[in-house]
């Protein structure tokens, strides 16, 4: 095997030499789940005081609901304690910088790369994404009323995390 992750492997020994989470259980303790966006600039758990084992966390490019992030909040709410799901996705998002065919074009113009059919489900109009999103949860008959659905939106450049919906 190539030598591509050992730098994370060895940070991984240093991180468990000292992991205090051994048989600990896989439940949302906080009663939270949340749908975010995979940008690196998020850190989901530390920007609502939470820590691990509070939340189950769901990252989606653009933090939309997509079919694999629908079936962890499902299995949250009946399973894992889920009470309240936050859906959050940000300012300076890539994925509401432009429509499928502009990033397929940027995609075009760093690598040469042609996506063809992938649909990327970018959209400048994240406040509609967003409504439609909450809509989902609220009305599916998996969710419902089982859990409270939130829609926010998160700042890149405050920190600051404002309910819109
Ligand atoms: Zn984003």
């Amino acid at each position: 095997m190539d030598e591509s992750f050992e730098d994370l492997l060895q940070a991984n020994r240093r991180f468990a030499d000292t992991f205090a989470l051994s048989g600990f259980d896989g439940l949302a303790h906080a009663g939270v789940a949340m749908v975010t966006c995979m940008d690196s600039r998020i850190e989901p758990l530390g920007m609502i005081g939470l820590k691990v084992g509070d939340a189950k966390i769901m990252r989606t490019p653009g933090g939309r609901v997509t079919e694999d992030a629908l079936v962890g909040c499902i299995l949250g709410v009946h399973l894992l304690k889920v009470e309240r799901i936050l859906i959050v996705p940000h300012t300076r998002c890539a994925m509401a910088a432009g429509t499928d065919a502009e990033i397929a074009e940027a995609v075009r113009n760093a690598t040469g790369a042609e996506i063809g059919d992938l649909r990327l489900g970018a959209s400048p109009d994240q406040d509609t994404n967003l409504l439609a999103d909450v809509s989902l949860l609220r009305n599916h008959p998996l969710i419902g009323d089982r859990a409270t659905v939130g829609g926010f939106k998160y700042d890149v450049d405050t920190g600051l995390l404002t309910r819109l919906i």
